[in-house]
């Protein structure tokens, strides 16, 4: 697979909705989705690159792309994480991210 030049829009979980069936934790080609540990997917935010196939095998509809996720979800905190801490290019981009979308939250 040809890697994926960023920036990423990357996917919103709501895990409210999520009932944990690890569907979109299997499909993801980059290992950027898991359960956490509550048994709700989390998504490991510098790893997703817009594969965008955890979408469609959400049976319960809890994940969008981000330009597509309502604001109920994009409000809500937890749903996602690092898998390191960023370097600046990737904060930069994270910065970016979040005004772009409108995302609240940030991890610690
Ligand atoms: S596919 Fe949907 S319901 Fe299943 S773990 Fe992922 S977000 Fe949760």
């Amino acid at each position: 697979m040809a890697e994926k030049k960023g920036p990423f829009q990357k996917v919103v979980i709501d895990q409210d909705i999520c009932i944990g069936c690890g569907a979109c934790v299997s499909v993801c080609p980059y290992q950027a989705l898991e359960l956490d540990e509550n048994g709700k997917a989390r998504l490991i935010w510098d790893m997703c690159k817009d594969d965008f196939s955890c979408v469609p095998v959400c049976p319960v509809n809890a994940i969008w792309k981000t330009s597509e996720a309502p604001a109920t979800a994009k409000s809500k905190a937890n749903w996602y994480r690092f898998s390191k801490p960023l370097s600046d290019a990737e904060r930069k981009e994270f910065e970016e991210w979040k005004t772009k979308y409108g995302i609240a939250w940030a991890p610690a």
